[in-house]
């Protein structure tokens, strides 16, 4: 659920406490397990695991979440192929941000 729509769906049910969580979640910026579920495929620069999440529900790239990416990366225990192709992708990201 984009937040325009949590907000709505919100005002006709407000005893749902898990789109109240996630309302929290997306307010702070951090994603919910729920709302990563939800993400299509392509919001992942790991596909096949669905790690890396850095793109929402319509597509659009989100700093915030591509900035968490990076560090995490670093972090991670992937495997060498795996590792260079979430660094490509999440790194033309970086370079199409430099571009504008
Ligand atoms: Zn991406």
């Amino acid at each position: 659920m984009n937040l325009e729509k949590l907000q709505k769906h919100l005002l006709n049910n407000p005893d749902d406490l898990d789109a109240w969580d996630e309302l929290y979640s997306i307010s702070k910026n951090q994603w919910s397990k729920k709302f990563i579920n939800s993400l299509p495929v392509e919001a992942f620069a790991l596909e096949k695991s669905r790690e890396f999440p850095h793109h929402d529900l319509d597509g659009k790239l989100d700093i915030p979440h591509l900035k968490n990416s990076i560090e995490n990366l670093k972090k991670c225990d992937l495997s060498e192929t795996d590792k260079e192709q979430v660094f490509n992708h999440l790194n033309e990201h970086l370079q199409e941000l430099s571009n504008v």
